[in-house]
Order: structure tokens, then sequence, then C-alpha cells
């Protein structure tokens, strides 16, 4: 049997590297709540990402709970179902109510020209999901979001690193939140930030994942505990060396993909986008059974007979998902319910072998 192929594998840094990162925190004995670790990324992130604001959660989901909290949301939230779960729950945990738009077909990201007709007078944001890394149709989003007085926050888990007309991903909108789970392009092993570009939110959003406390007695709002420790923040100080690097190794494994899948009939994937430096985080392929012959599931369950494991990465829909009840009819989004049974995301990380490519699309097309 071939070695196994993991849909993903979380990037490390040398074992001696982060060791001596972490040595300091035996003589300091101060483990979370902001330390140096948490210092020195947070003035390194603010340069990587380009960005005029960040705060740093204990992970992504609790940093999209915090913005959405900050911002003092009320009523309806206009997103997409095509996402993981995180984004959904976020909006639902905080009170707020989603509307789903559906998606286009290139990149799967929200329609903009959907998103208008959606609009009630109880719409009081847009929370676009920038999937697999590729950028929203930002300066139609923004345009809407002037015109009806609507915020704007990107859940940008999959976009970090990622550059639109030499932007950082982070200033679009007025807020990204950014994941830092192991099995992203960035990780601080769990760990989350939000980006934004109003700095009177600044001691809000660092107050809410401090019990609600701005000072050291007093609890001024309902607050939690949503901190990075240290010793995640020294892991994501040894990651920042590496991620240029590893985004150089991924973009020639997604290069190898799309040579070896080129002109196959049946199978699509996102076409490259304009004006975008790519982090390539992900590699969505879409099946079309009537002409490839095979189903999606056909598909993956042929890769594994292989060893192989790609994942069905969007399925099913956040608005299928049982806890809503059919709350959400799935034909409001038939872009997004199409993309859910067609699409499987290949494997994909730093390490990934251009051998082991070949072999994976060897499966995919039966040579
Ligand atoms: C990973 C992810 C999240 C949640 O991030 P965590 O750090 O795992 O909490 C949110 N949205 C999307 C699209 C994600 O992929």
């Amino acid at each position: 049997m071939n070695d196994k192929i993991t849909v993903t594998k979380s990037s490390m840094p040398d074992f001696i590297e982060y060791t001596n990162e972490i040595k300091k925190l035996w003589e300091t004995r101060w483990l979370t709540n902001s330390g140096a670790e948490h210092k020195k990324l947070e003035k390194e992130l603010l340069t990587y990402l380009c960005v005029p604001y960040i705060s740093f959660y204990s992970n992504g989901h609790l940093a999209l709970e915090t913005i959405l909290h900050a911002l003092h949301l009320k009523g309806e939230v206009i997103t997409t179902p095509f996402t993981y779960a995180s984004t959904t729950q976020a909006i639902v945990r905080c009170g707020l109510i989603p509307v789903f738009c559906d998606i286009e077909p290139d990149w799967y990201t929200i329609d903009a020209d959907k998103i208008e007709a959606l609009i009630t007078d109880k719409t009081c944001a847009i929370v676009p999901v920038h999937v697999y890394g590729n950028v929203c149709q930002d300066e139609k989003i923004a345009e809407i979001a002037q015109k009806y007085h609507l915020k704007v926050i990107y859940d940008a888990a999959h976009a970090f690193g990622v550059r639109y007309k030499g932007k950082g991903i982070g200033n679009l909108g007025d807020a990204a939140m950014f994941s830092f789970h192991a099995t992203k392009v960035f990780h601080t092993i769990e760990g989350g930030a939000v980006s934004y570009q109003d700095g009177s939110l600044l001691q809000d959003m660092e107050a809410l994942k401090m019990f609600g406390m701005y000072g050291k007695e007093d609890a001024e709002m309902v607050g939690y505990n949503a901190k990075m420790t240290e010793f995640q923040a020294a892991m994501g100080v040894c990651n920042l060396r590496h991620v240029d690097h590893w985004i150089v190794q991924r973009k020639a494994a997604v290069e190898r993909y799309r040579e070896n899948l080129a002109d196959t009939a049946g199978i699509h994937f996102c076409p490259v986008q304009k004006d975008v430096e790519s982090n390539y985080a992900y590699f969505p392929v879409y099946f079309d059974e009537k002409v490839f012959g095979e189903s999606r599931d056909e598909v993956a369950e042929r890769l594994e007979k292989e060893n192989i494991f790609a994942r069905k990465y969007f399925y099913p829909l956040t608005s299928e998902f049982s806890v809503y009840q059919k709350m959400f009819p799935i034909q409001q989004t038939p872009v997004a319910y199409d993309a859910s049974r067609h699409i499987l995301t290949l494997p994909l990380y730093s390490d990934l072998s251009l051998d082991d490519v070949d072999r994976i699309c060897r499966v995919i097309l039966k040579k």
C-alpha cells in the first residue's frame, strides 16, 4: 500500500526553533494575558498583514464572535452557506439572524449581485467569506454597504497573507477575521485574530476576551475568556519566519495540480483571480459527473482506496445543518447547493511533494 496522504498537514518550525522561543517562559513565568510573545507577534503581524489594528483570540471562531459583539449588531446579517460551520454559528450565537445569499460559480464567494434583493430594514451587516482564499467582490460589496449603511465583516479564515491590488486582505471591509488553526496556512496551534480599521474598537475588542474588564477590577460589559496563550503566540512567531516559503511550496503543488488536470473534460477548478496575490490555501476541484463519468463522491471513494484522503469541503451547506431544522430553504442558494455536491478539495500542504501530486492526479484520471 502506498503511503497515506491526508487532505492537510500542519506546517511546523523545527523543534529546536520552537523550544528556543518558549525557553524564556520558564524564566518569566508569564504564560498568558498578553505577554512578551503575544506582543511580539502582534507587532510582527501588523506589519506582515499591513493592517492598522489587530486583536488576538484563542481561536478564529471567538475572534469572529467578538467583532460581531463589538460592533453592537442587531437584526439580520447577509452571509453565505458555503463555508465552515463557524461563520454561521458565530452569527447565530451573537443573536443575529443569518440571511443566506447565493455564491458565484467561479470562486464560490458571495454573489454581490444578489445581495441587494436580500436587504430589509432589519439588515445590519454583511459577512462574506474569502472562501479557499479567493477574494470576494469587494468593490461591489463596499458600494452596497455604503448605500444601506451596513457593516462588512469578512471571514478571512482562509485568506492569511492574501493581497488584493497590493493591499493586505485584512483591509477590506470594516474588519476581517483570521483563523490561526493548526490546519491553516499560518497557525498558532489554535488561535485567531481580527484586523479592523476603526481604532475606537480596540478597547472593546481587548476587553471582551478578558471577561468584559477594561481594568483590573470592574467588568463593564458581559465578556468571556478568549485569550491567546504565550505558547500559541510563540508558535506564531516561529511560523511567521517560514510562512512565505510555505506559500511558495504550496504554489508549486497547486501549479502541478493545474497542469496535470488541465483540459480534462468534466473537471473544473477556480480560474486565477486578477489583481490577487494568492496564498494557495486550498485546491478545490469541481467534478461534473455527466461529463467526467464519475461523481465527486465516487472519486473521493476511489482516492480513499488508494490511501489518499481528500475532503468534501464544504458539504453540507451550513443552512442544511440539522440544528437549523430546515429553517433555511436550500433552493434559495442553488449555486451553493450545487457546489456542495460537486466539489472535492484535494490534499494540499506545504511539504506535499510534486510526486504525491502526480500520484493523486493519476488516480483521479485513472492513468
Ligand atoms: C477555520 C475556519 C473558521 C474558524 O476558525 P477556528 O480558528 O478554527 O475557530 C471560520 N471560518 C472558516 C471559513 C474557517 O475555515
